[in-house]
């Protein structure tokens, strides 16, 4: 039986979807203000397993997972700070639309080279302000919200005199919730209590983003977006939501205060965090560490291409999935060149096997069962059992790694292919295609160049020339086309010093 553990209750529990055989799953996503890190791209793919053991399992699952790309603001809080897309886009004399389809466009490209599903929607908060309007319109009307100089706030006091929902997904009590507010004193003289949130936020001149609404001319809070458009494409009870560790308070805890503030109940019935990737024993952050000066992060650029110092070579994206899957989602994972090296050969190791155990040749297995078969069967039948168990990635791998031996003595003759029947050899090819590709989602890896004299090499030949006239000529729409249409069938270029290469993955 499938569990999850359920951050709302902390405990591991059953998970019995609303409507089955349908799922609504939804997911914090990026903030499109600068390139994801690798920490961002941990918190993503390890939903994107979940999305795709609930596919294997045989789910009907609507994923929504939403790009913030208005609202979020510097620092978290809802204070004066600016909204980061807003500054960024004001800093280097962009549309903000032009940085958010900038940055939306690499996002997308990191995550196919992760070989990560795309979401069933990927709503913008930009898209839906009427809904978010609407949605702070109504907690108004139900009394959870008051109005001040034209910002709106989300009035927590109210909620825990009827419930006592604030504070239970992040596990603060709410003398901590108080301690843990970071806010300028400008907007504490607005609030009725420190921990109130802003959920309208009434905008200065700066704020390139701003809309018209009942209150004043502004924007929304941040965790508005999220709350409005996982009503408006799962309902306002839901199956899953998720989100990285960090998410938990204040933007989760918000989420749900929002919910019961519009309609009186909490928005999804699981909670799943995902825990942090750490570099040097750190958060991976986008943000300036002030001891250092730098930030504590690495791009999947500087990883996949090589470059950084951290890293002996670069590293494939296969190889970055293979070492997220050899840790449990709920435990942090440090970022190395020695966890990247033994990565990379256990990634080669399974799949090699994968390969050697479609080479064995099933007319020469044994008709009945035998005792191995049985053993096979066993260590099979755990691996499913693993993933049941709150996606247990690490122990599922554990297995096929046990049956890895089993397929490499087959293969190299120590063991005979009597030993073993065909049904069973059929279910480990079986098993074996279905843990690698679709729930794993790994794929082989093959890379080529532009001089690779196959059809493939030729036609990629008389492609890059093309491209490469098109810069020539500062035709950079052709070259973009070009570049993304490949990117779309799965072929990554790569341009320089020596001209442009291709990667298939
Ligand atoms: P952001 O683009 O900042 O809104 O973050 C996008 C997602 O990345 C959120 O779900 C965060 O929880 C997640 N995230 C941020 N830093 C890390 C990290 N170091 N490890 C794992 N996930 C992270
Ligand atoms: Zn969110």
């Amino acid at each position: 039986m499938l569990q999850f553990h359920n951050s709302l209750t902390g405990t591991k529990e059953p998970f019995e979807p609303l409507h089955p055989p349908h799922v609504g799953l939804y997911v914090c996503g990026p903030t499109v203000y600068s390139d994801a890190h690798l920490g961002n791209c941990r918190t993503f793919v390890q939903f994107d397993l979940l999305y795709r053991y609930l596919l294997h399992k045989g789910y009907k699952v609507r994923y929504v997972r939403n790009i913030t790309d208005v609202g979020h603001l510097e620092g978290d809080a809802d204070s004066d700070a600016e909204d980061k897309i807003s500054k960024k886009a004001r800093l280097e004399q962009l549309e903000p639309m032009e940085l958010v389809h900038a940055y939306t466009r690499g996002f997308h490209a990191i995550m196919q080279a992760l070989n990560t599903l795309p979401p069933s929607i990927e709503p913008r908060a930009t898209g839906h302000i009427v809904e978010q309007i609407e949605m702070v319109k109504t907690i108004l009307t139900n009394g959870y919200a008051y109005e001040h100089d034209g910002s709106v706030y989300f009035d927590t006091q109210k909620l825990l005199e009827n419930t006592d929902t604030y504070g239970q997904l992040s596990g603060r009590k709410v003398e901590d919730l108080l301690a843990n507010t970071r806010d300028n004193l400008k907007q504490q003289d607005q609030k009725r209590h420190p921990s109130d949130f802003a959920i309208w936020i009434k905008a200065d001149e700066r704020h390139l983003m701003r809309w018209p609404s009942p209150w004043s001319v502004g924007f929304p809070g941040w965790h508005l977006e999220c709350s409005a458009m996982s009503t408006k494409y799962l309902g306002k009870t839901f199956d899953i939501h998720g989100g990285g560790f960090d998410l938990k308070f204040p933007h989760h805890e918000n989420e749900v205060a929002q919910n019961h503030g519009a309609f009186g109940c909490s928005p999804a019935r699981y909670w799943l965090h995902s825990n942090m990737l750490l570099l040097n024993g750190k958060k991976m952050s986008k943000s300036i560490d002030p001891e250092t000066g730098v930030s504590n992060s690495i791009s999947p650029t500087e990883l996949f291409e090589g470059g950084n110092p951290l890293f002996e070579k670069a590293f494939s994206p296969m190889v970055l999935r293979f070492l997220m899957l050899q840790t449990h989602y709920r435990s942090t994972l440090d970022l190395s060149n020695t966890a990247m090296l033994a990565a990379e050969k256990g990634y080669q190791r399974l799949m090699e096997t994968h390969a050697k155990l479609h080479k064995l040749d099933l007319d020469a297995a044994a008709t009945e069962p035998t005792g191995e078969s049985r053993q096979i069967n066993a260590i099979l039948d755990r691996a499913y059992a693993d993933m049941d168990d709150d996606l247990n990635t690490p122990n599922a791998l554990a297995k096929l790694f046990t049956v890895a031996n089993k397929i490499n003595s087959l293969h190299s003759g120590r063991m005979a292919m009597t030993d073993i029947d065909r049904d069973t050899l059929v279910r480990m090819q079986a098993t074996y295609d279905a843990f690698v590709h679709d729930i794993f989602g790994l794929q082989n890896e093959t890379q080529g160049t532009a001089d690779d004299s196959d059809t493939t090499g030729d036609v990629m030949n008389v492609l890059l020339d093309l491209r490469t006239t098109a810069r020539e000529n500062r035709d950079w729409v052709t070259s973009d086309q070009i570049r993304d249409a490949l990117q779309a069938i799965g072929i990554t270029l790569k341009d320089g010093k020596d001209g442009t290469t291709w990667k298939k993955s």
